[in-house]
């Protein structure tokens, strides 16, 4: 038993801080709608949640195509995508980004697809001359696939999707258009059926407000139908027998209880309005990166950065995408200056202030502390995570200006 006087194994007071890019805050609303017994999932009852869920997501993907949902995490969905349109042997062009990108293009390789990697400083994502040229260049059309990152979580840069659309669509390219938007949707503007996007790869537990578990599939009707003839051996992730119901066959048991979630977090997402969902995350994103301007006083290295980590010495906190105009609106990256840890950082943030932050990923460990914002998410809950995030770097001595959250509350009141 605990001594009822020191205090000494007490419980933090107060709810945790957290501002991981994904999983995220989960509303109290979709707790509770997630708080009752199991159903059938055959019957009447559920039915219903499991349709009314099936629409709402597609309304927020933007598309009037296919949608099937999983009982995995994203990589489920990454895995769904692959299997049901390449077999062995295909080729696919992946637009390198980061640390997501390359595990999409581990997995394809580990399936037996061939992946020509279009190179890009990690900063600035793939440029579209560069796309547009190498697309040109394949007047075979060998690429059966281009698989996008939407928003790279490890760098918080996010690529414009429209233009990748725009640059097959220029090199009169057939390829299929792959897009992860687990970080992105609901976040940032996405529109499949606008975008020409063939393949929506997303997941329930960043810009959606659930548990992980629910991931899925938006399958244009290109798609679907190099589907039925094409793709790998495949069970578990099969398209036409998920398609033998409506809206869709689980293979096994309905995971009802995730559904329960998510239909309400949906709901939650569209009453809100999704436009206003995205304008309030390009609003408190601003106020994420003006902090951080001011913390490195605008500091602007020449760093590039790569799967070998960052090239260069940084002397300021710095965020780390290079080009404002894609810089994410649901997660900051942010690089601190040579000999500091952020790992360090975060230990104090979330030990002695109760605030949790995402690291840095692969060979940026260390390097580099993420802020996400993507999700159920206020200016008081950021203003409040800001100032701690002050706090921690005073207290791990990573050196700073002063103020950072002055310039946020600046950002805020437009
Ligand atoms: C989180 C994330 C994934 C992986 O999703 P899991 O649910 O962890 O499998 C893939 N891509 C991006 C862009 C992500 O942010």
């Amino acid at each position: 038993m605990s001594s009822t006087t020191s205090g000494s194994n007490a419980a933090p007071r107060g709810r945790q801080f957290f501002f991981n890019p994904g999983p995220t805050n989960i509303p109290d609303r979709v707790l509770n709608a997630m708080n009752r017994p199991a159903l059938d999932f055959f019957s009447e009852e559920f039915l219903p949640i499991l349709a009314r869920t099936h629409a709402n997501l597609k309304t927020v993907l933007r598309t009037d195509q296919q949608l099937l949902m999983y009982a995995s995490n994203g990589h489920g969905a990454w895995e769904a995508a692959l299997v049901n349109l390449f077999k062995p042997g295909d080729k696919v062009l992946l637009l390198e980004s980061g640390r997501f990108s390359a595990s999409w293009g581990d997995m394809a390789a580990q399936l037996g697809l061939e992946i020509e990697l279009l190179a890009a400083d990690w900063r600035f994502g793939v440029g579209m001359d560069r796309l547009t040229e190498r697309l040109k260049a394949d007047r075979g059309h060998a690429f059966k696939g281009v698989l996008a990152v939407h928003n790279e979580t490890s760098t918080g840069v996010a690529l414009p999707i429209d233009q990748i659309r725009k640059a097959l669509d220029a090199a009169g390219h057939p390829a299929l258009l792959l897009v992860d938007t687990i970080s992105s949707l609901a976040s940032l503007d996405f529109r499949m059926d606008d975008w020409g996007v063939d393949i929506v790869v997303g997941g329930s537990q960043k810009g959606l407000m659930m548990t992980t578990g629910l991931a899925f599939t938006g399958i244009s009707r290109r798609a679907m139908a190099i589907s039925e003839t094409g793709g790998a051996r495949r069970s578990y992730w099969n398209w036409k027998d998920m398609l033998t119901h409506k809206p869709q066959r689980f293979p096994g048991t309905t995971p009802v209880h995730l559904f329960f979630g998510l239909d309400e977090s949906v709901r939650m997402l569209l009453e809100e309005g999704l436009d206003a969902a995205i304008a309030r995350h390009t609003r408190l994103a601003r106020a994420v990166r003006a902090a951080v301007a001011h913390w490195g006083e605008g500091a602007k290295s020449s760093v590039s950065i790569g799967a070998k980590g960052i090239s260069g010495p940084v002397k300021a906190i710095e965020l780390l995408p290079a080009d404002p105009a894609r810089a994410s609106d649901s997660v900051s990256a942010i690089m601190v200056p040579d000999g500091h840890d952020t790992n360090v950082l975060r230990k104090v943030a979330v030990q002695r202030f109760n605030l949790s932050l995402g690291g840095g990923l692969g060979p940026l460990g260390g390097r580099v502390f993420r802020i996400g914002h993507m999700g159920d998410l206020n200016e008081p809950m950021l203003l409040g995570a800001l100032s701690t995030v002050e706090l921690a770097m005073r207290v791990a001595k990573i050196p700073y200006c002063p103020g950072g959250v002055t310039a946020a509350i600046a950002a805020l009141d437009v």
